[in-house]
């Protein structure tokens, strides 16, 4: 009896690192939000998460896995609180190692992953980065928070200081100062 049948397209979502890693194995697949432990409650999305990982064995014969995961989703802006759409991207770049001492000795030149036993799922593998990697406002970093309630952009020439600044009390007080001089 079959024990389950398995989806021909997705690859099954557990992976051996060292053994794929001796054989320069490719993992590439979704994986559905659910199937991660602590990311599912910071993402507003439904996944799934697109990942793409490249096992080889270094000069010292650890496991490195290099890839990409991303993930369309929707990211609470810290300014305005609003949910604001974003994908992330996340460079992944670690090797495996079976022991803290490993760990120790692996960590000043790469990310360590410490695996226990010598299967784990692709979900746990690459869940860390992408904890690390969200971003923390959804509405673009580099700009002002145009959605943040009683925000006011501006007005790039700021010639007439009385309109542009009447919302602020301290301004109010410099212009008072201003007509007493
Ligand atoms: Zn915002």
């Amino acid at each position: 009896m079959i024990a389950r049948a398995m989806s021909t397209q997705t690859p099954a979502s557990t992976v051996f690192p060292l053994q794929m890693a001796k054989k320069n194995a490719r993992w590439r697949g979704e994986i559905a939000l659910s199937s991660f432990a602590r990311l599912g409650e910071l993402l507003a999305a439904n996944g799934p998460v697109a990942v793409d990982l490249r096992f080889t064995l270094t000069d010292g014969g650890i496991c490195q896995v290099v890839g990409s995961a991303r993930v369309n989703a929707r990211f609470e802006c810290q300014s305005c609180l609003e949910l604001v759409p974003g994908e992330v991207v996340v460079t992944i770049d670690f090797r495996v190692v079976g022991s803290e001492q490993q760990a120790h000795e692996t960590a000043h030149s790469a990310e360590p992953f410490l695996l226990e036993g010598d299967v784990v799922s692709v979900a746990e593998l690459i869940e860390d980065d992408l904890l690390l990697s969200l971003p923390t406002r959804g509405c673009d970093p580099s700009a002002p928070c145009p959605n943040r309630p009683g925000y006011r952009y501006a007005a790039p020439d700021e010639g007439d200081r009385s309109k542009t600044e009447t919302t602020n009390p301290f301004a109010v007080l410099s212009q008072l100062k201003q007509r007493d001089d």
